[in-house]
């Protein structure tokens, strides 16, 4: 092995990591009838960042969402995405006639589906709920059910369409910090479709703005601001 002499002008040489793309979109277009939502759409999203996704109603945000969620099969161009991917919506749309135990279980393909329920709904808070019929539960409850019902699929990529905009005020705080908690531990990449640019820059690496069919506007955030997690802790507030 040949040894290594350093010059008089050694450079660090200490490589950045490695950017990992999770997710790409090359050219995406999705036309409804006449109408074309998505137009030549390009998108990269790195392994363990978190993005934001702004953009007027009807801008075609859903529609990105449910292409990258492999829900759209009439999407033209190209899509790309590396490992598993879960979605929350802003309904939590748990089934009704299941405990939420059962709906965080439904349809996962683990060895102890049980287990992992139970830590997933350990982690969001809502252990003391799980026997409950998901009619009973607050709204702040319900939407943590279904992170549970994401976070338990261990997703690579995490897709957050509007989870929080019919929450109040208060609970949203709550579920941010959540949300954050959840992200900080698994460290998922996450496209959160958000209405709030306050929500948008409070919780994002990256802030993107759809518009006309393309992502018309990005900012990169600073990752050194104060997050919800350094605020006064209010997690233990019911929600
Ligand atoms: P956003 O989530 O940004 O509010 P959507 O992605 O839901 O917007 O919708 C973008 C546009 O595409 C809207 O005009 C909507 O009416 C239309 N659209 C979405 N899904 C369908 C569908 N299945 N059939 C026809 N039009 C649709
Ligand atoms: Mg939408």
């Amino acid at each position: 092995m040949a040894t290594r002499v350093p010059g008089p002008l050694t450079l660090q040489e200490t490589p950045a990591p490695e950017r990992q793309v999770v997710a790409s979109v090359q050219g995406l277009t999705r036309r409804f009838g006449e109408r074309t939502v998505l137009d030549r759409l390009d998108l990269e999203v790195a392994r363990g960042e978190f993005i934001a996704l702004l953009g007027r109603s009807g801008s075609g945000k859903s529609t990105l969402l449910r292409a990258l969620a492999g829900l759209d099969g009439e999407a033209e161009g190209g899509l790309s995405v590396t490992g598993s991917v879960a979605v929350a919506f802003q309904e939590p749309r748990l089934v009704p006639w299941k405990r939420v135990h059962a709906n965080i279980t439904l349809g996962l393909a683990v060895p102890n589906p049980k287990e992992n329920a139970d830590a997933a709904l350990a982690e969001v808070g809502l252990s003391e709920r799980a026997g409950a019929w998901p009619l009973t539960l607050s709204g702040g409850e319900a939407q943590r059910a279904s992170l549970a019902r994401a976070l338990v699929r261990e997703p690579d990529l995490l897709l957050l369409d509007e989870p929080f905009s019919a929450l109040d005020a208060l609970t949203r705080i709550t579920i941010h910090q959540l949300v954050l908690q959840l992200w900080s531990a698994h460290r998922p990449s996450v496209l959160l479709v958000t209405h709030d640019v306050d929500e948008a820059l409070l919780l994002a690496d990256r802030v993107l703005v759809l518009d006309a069919g393309r992502i018309a506007h990005e900012s990169v955030i600073s990752a050194e601001r104060p997050r919800h997690r350094d605020h006064p802790d209010l997690t233990s507030l019911r929600t």
